[in-house]
């Protein structure tokens, strides 16, 4: 009969890593976050061979505190919560502490930060089966930078399941695209192989707003696109809506935002179908992008380590919300005729 031991901290991460960490998409929306979570307002993200060989994130957020820097890549080690009651009203994108301890433990990485307010900065590396941290003096500006290089060298059987450099890239650069679509207050540089993929200013108008939603989806959209802005029990709906005329045969350019949270959820989905349901042909799909504000502690955002899913406290509401208001704002553009629109 085998022993029962302690698994190493290295391994007991690796595996944690299974979870969160599925390819280099994964870790460039972890580091995103938490840069956004730091307060920053540009982040620069420097991409090799799809993110295997390199991901380079430079942020201007808050940084780490020397003292803090080896916690920081322990595993459920998190400045973000602190008790049960915080958990329930959560409003930074991460909070589990373990997104950086998973990703050091599954490829070299290497962070680097200035704190506000202390003189120098320092730069921490995991090592080894124990994961011990060695923290030397670095140079860098008030912010942090992350650069994790070679993903999955030391785990195979994930390795294995990485696609084509050009198939990553494009996981990598949805991810950028929909957390640039979150924030339109904070500057996005995306390059891949030194070339430049997306320099996206801050804004804060609309008119710059929807100049960064032509650049990210087409301006097509945006010219093919109703403004929404409804607010009632509690809940803010806004967004840009596809008109019916510009639907399309994948739902591909759907981006629903729960309290700045991207997510994919059957409710939501759902409530938007069948909004849709009288002026769309069947197999063809609504396109829009759309933003939902209500207060964080009537939905929950840990039924999943990736937090794709949410959980609303009164889903009916949320449900009936939607629908009656995407439903009246193509009402009223529908043709008077009551025909189907020309697809
Ligand atoms: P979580 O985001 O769930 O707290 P992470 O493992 O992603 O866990 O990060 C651990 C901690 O490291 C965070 O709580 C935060 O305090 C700090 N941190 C990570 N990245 C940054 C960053 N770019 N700037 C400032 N602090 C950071
Ligand atoms: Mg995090």
């Amino acid at each position: 009969m085998a022993r029962i031991n302690l698994l190493s901290p290295r391994l007991a991460n690796q595996i944690a890593a299974g979870e969160v960490v599925e390819r280099p998409a994964s870790v460039v929306k972890e580091l995103l976050e938490n840069s956004l979570d730091a307060g920053a307002t540009q982040l620069d993200v420097d991409i090799e061979q799809g993110g295997v060989r390199r991901i380079k994130i430079r942020d201007n957020g808050h940084g780490i505190v020397k003292d803090d820097l080896s916690l920081a890549m322990s595993r459920h080690a998190t400045s973000k919560i602190v008790t049960l009651d915080d958990l329930e009203a959560v409003q930074t994108l991460g909070f589990r502490g373990e997104a950086l301890a998973s990703i050091s433990s599954v490829s070299r990485m290497h962070l680097t930060s200035k704190a506000v307010g202390e003189d120098e900065a320092w730069r921490v590396e995991a090592e080894g089966k124990e994961m011990t941290t060695a923290v030397r003096p670095a140079s860098h500006p008030e912010g942090a930078t992350i650069e994790v290089r070679d993903l999955f060298f030391n785990t195979p059987a994930r390795r294995k399941f990485l696609r084509t450099e050009k198939t990553e890239f494009n996981h990598l650069q949805e991810v950028v695209k929909r957390l640039a679509l979150s924030r339109y207050d904070v500057g996005f540089r995306l390059s891949h192989n030194s070339k430049q993929v997306y320099d996206l200013r801050p804004v804060t108008d609309q008119l710059h707003a929807e100049h960064r939603l032509g650049t990210l989806l087409g301006k097509k959209f945006i010219e093919n696109a109703l403004t929404i802005d409804v607010e009632a029990a509690g809940l803010r709906l806004w967004g840009w809506i596809g008109l019916p005329t510009f639907s399309r045969s994948q739902a591909d350019l759907q981006y629903f935002f729960v309290n700045g949270r991207v997510v994919r959820d059957k409710l939501v989905a759902h409530a938007v179908r069948q909004a849709y349901r009288d002026v769309l042909y069947n197999g063809r799909h609504p396109t829009f992008v759309l933003y939902l504000e209500l207060d964080p502690s009537t939905v929950d955002v840990n039924v999943h380590p990736t937090k794709h899913e949410v959980r609303f406290r009164d889903g009916r509401l949320v449900h009936d919300f939607l629908f009656s208001r995407i439903h009246k704002v193509i009402a009223d553009v529908r043709p008077e005729s009551g025909e189907m629109p020309t697809q």
